[in-house]
Parts: C-alpha cells; structure tokens; sequence
C-alpha cells in the first residue's frame, strides 16, 4: 500500500511567464532514429536526397516503434552511428538547410474510426512527450477495458514549464486531444491533473471544462515526485498500480498535457513531431526562455539564442534536476523527448561518505521502499535481497538522493539494481 510520500522543492519556474519563442532554421540538424521506447528506425533516406520538413526520413516494420520525420528542408549530408544517452547506439540522418523551410505535402489524415485514429497517431511519429517517449499509438490500443484518461500536467521537476506554456498558450489544443482519445478510445472520463502552483491553468481550465461533466481539473499538492505516472494514478484515483503492472492494469491510461495537444494539432494539419517547447534555464543562461525548436538541432543552439556564452557553462543537463542526465557536450541534438536543458555556470562534484542509517531516503520515497538497503544489495549484487526489497518499483525521482546527507547516489545505483534483476 502506497503511503504517499513526498519531498518540497523551489519551483524556481522562471520562464513560466515568458511566451514560447520560435527558433529560426539551424544551419544542421542530426536526427537520431530512436527517439522513442522500442525499436530504432532504420533510415529511409540516402545521402544526397533532398528531403521537406515533415518527410518521412526513418520507419520500422516493428510495431513498439515511430517513424521519423525530417524537422527541416534540405539535403541528407549524412548518415552515421550516435550514441544515445543511455549508452545504445542508432542511426542519425543529418540534414543540411536549404535555408527555404519547404514543408512536404501534408494534409489532416482521414480519421473515421479508432483504426485509423490509431494509424494517424502512428504515422505522426507521436511518443511521450513527458520524458518516457512510449509510443502513443500503443498506448491507445487499448486491450482492457479502461474508464479514465489521466492528462499529467503536474510538471513537478523544478525549472521546467514547457507544459504550462502548452496550457497558457493554447489550451485549446489540450481540450482538442482531450476529445480526440475519448471518442476513438472509448474512454468515459478524463482528469487534468494540475499542480496548485499553477493557479491561473486550473481557473482556465476549470472554466473552460465547466460544461463537460467527463472531463475533470483536479488540483494536486505541489510536492514531487507528484507527475510521476504511478504517484498520478493513485493521486488521481485511489488505485495502486504495482511491481510489474501499467496504468492499465488499473483501468487507466496516463498521458502526458504537450502529447495530448500534439495530436490535436497533428489531426489538423498533418504535420508530424518535428519541432517542441523546451525549457532552457540555468544560472549560466542569460535569457532563460521556451524555445519552439525543430527536433535534431544541437543544444548549443538553444543557447546561443538565449544570449548564452557556451564557455560559461560547466554542467549541462537533459531534463530536469531531479531525473534529468547529464550532457558530455552541447553538441548533442534535441530529441522529441527533450523538454528541457539546464546549464549551470558551476559544477561541484559531491563528495560521498558513509551511510548514517538517518532513514530520510525511506521517508522520502513514494513508493515505500528502502533505497539504503536497495543500495547494499546492489553493492553485494545479492539479487534475491534486490527482489525481496522490490527495487523494480524505483522510478529513478531522485528524492532519495536528494535528501540524503551522506550524497549516496542512491537513484542512479537503483536504476542499476534494477537492470540486475530485470
Ligand atoms: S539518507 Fe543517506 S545517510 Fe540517510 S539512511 Fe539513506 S543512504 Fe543512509
Ligand atoms: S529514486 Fe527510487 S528509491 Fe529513490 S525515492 Fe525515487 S522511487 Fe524511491
């Protein structure tokens, strides 16, 4: 049984009140073929092809899989092995601008039934955009019987407000996806999961949804890790999602409030994933903003549109503070799951000493488990204790490194743990 435990953290959202900004064609792009859980691509494309943004450039005969779209025009200058951040490596299409911004022909897709809804959400390249990248047209296909949508806009994570810019710029979309996934699904009712540190979101949509009785707002404490999908699912519902189930094993699905609005926007024009919000903040950013960029462009980029100077920065992070990865490079390119690059002017490395058995990790994890005994387990690779001990229910929040004063690495060794006994 879930006791909902929880940590508070400085929002530090500084660029919630700043509109999006478009950032203008890169020179270059590199888009990797996997962006999302499952299967890679495989490119459709050579070097030397001219390609239109929104061109189809990589696809999988897999079913766990998206295809990949070019997020510029211009020509195919490249193709070559990159190394994801979880250490696999895939294909990427680099593409250099013909500075023309030429769009293939795309057109809404025919929508009548839940079999082609499910198909225009493939070919839209759409995965998660929370982070996950799952891809949304598995998602959708629905094998139990499930009576709610759960729409996570709690965007818990400290800096990060490309979510809320989503809700305050064009909430409309949000509604638009909202009826899209409750019409071709089935689905009964939906809850818009708000945080309470986004007051103005939860009045407009409250007064947007006031006469939809299936659609909900339900504020949520402000207390991370409050948007991650098992925390959500019981906040929301009262239902525990356990070691080894999905949402929908609870009769629910979880998605993410940009993904939503994505398919929305996807089913009026036809143009596929190929360009997102993302956060860049950090002390060493000068202009801390929402940046509307086309997927494959380097961070480097980001930056120096946010008046950045790249020698400033000693720490890079993908995501957020909490559960975000750090960057060898800001040659690194933006994927359809980046919702936000930190980049901090100073860097200290903690220093770690010895457990004091203070139990602030295990009062601070939401899922009840005992990360400093996760921890030893690991260290004597005793799989058996890893199991007893459930590490396979860590979702890798970093609460627990957080609070721990002895700076143990407990979320990145669980993650390990975890790999051990899968
Ligand atoms: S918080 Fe750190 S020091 Fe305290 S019990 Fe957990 S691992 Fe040990
Ligand atoms: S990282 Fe894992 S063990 Fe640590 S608090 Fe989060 S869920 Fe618990």
């Amino acid at each position: 049984m879930f006791r909902l435990k929880s940590i508070i953290l400085d929002h530090l959202k500084h660029t919630a009140g700043t509109e999006a900004r478009m950032l203008p064609d890169p020179d270059k792009v590199l888009i990797p073929m996997s962006m999302h859980i499952g299967t890679p691509c495989e490119p459709v494309v050579k070097k030397g092809d001219h390609v239109l943004a929104g061109q189809k450039i990589g696809d999988s005969e897999a079913k766990m899989s998206v295809p990949v779209h070019a997020s510029i025009s211009g020509t195919v200058t490249d193709i070559k092995d990159y190394r994801l951040l979880n250490g696999k490596t895939c294909k990427a299409v680099e593409i250099s601008s013909d500075g023309k911004h030429k769009t293939a022909d795309c057109s809404p897709p025919e929508i009548t039934d839940k079999a082609s809804f499910l198909k225009a959400v493939r070919e839209s390249g759409a995965c998660g955009l929370g982070g996950a990248g799952f891809p949304v047209h598995i998602k959708l296909d629905l094998k139990k019987e499930t009576d709610t949508l759960i729409i996570n806009a709690a965007e818990c994570e400290p800096y990060i407000t490309s979510d809320y810019r989503q809700m305050v710029e064009k909430p409309d979309e949000v509604l638009g996806g909202i009826r899209l996934v409750m019409k071709y699904t089935g689905i009964a009712g939906t809850v818009i999961a708000i945080e309470t540190n986004k007051p103005d979101v939860i009045e407009d949509f409250e007064k947007l949804t006031a006469d939809i009785p299936e659609i909900n707002v339900l504020k949520l404490p402000s207390v991370y890790p409050q948007g991650a999908e098992k925390v959500l699912v019981y906040s929301c519902t009262g239902r525990i999602v356990g070691e080894g189930e999905i949402p929908a094993d609870q009769k629910v699905i979880v998605m993410n409030v940009s993904t939503v609005a994505f398919l929305y926007r996807y089913c009026c024009t036809g143009i596929p994933l190929i360009s997102r919000r993302i956060t860049v903040e950090g002390t060493a950013v000068k202009n801390p903003l929402n940046i509307f960029a086309p997927v494959g462009t380097m961070v480097k980029e980001l930056l120096e549109f946010t008046g950045t100077d790249i020698n400033d920065v000693r720490k890079l992070v993908a995501g957020g503070p909490m559960m975000g990865s750090c960057l060898m490079t800001a040659d690194t390119p933006v994927v359809k799951t980046s919702n936000s690059f930190i980049a901090d002017r100073e860097y200290t490395e903690p220093v770690t000493t010895s457990c004091i058995r203070c139990g602030r990790c295990v009062r601070a994890c939401s899922m009840n488990l005992m990360p400093l005994m996760i921890e030893k387990a690991f260290i004597n690779r005793n799989t058996s204790e890893l199991k007893r001990l459930r590490a396979g229910l860590c979702m890798n929040c970093g609460a627990c490194t957080y609070v721990c004063p002895a700076n143990r690495r407990l979320a990145e060794t669980n993650q390990l743990a975890k790999e051990l006994i899968r």
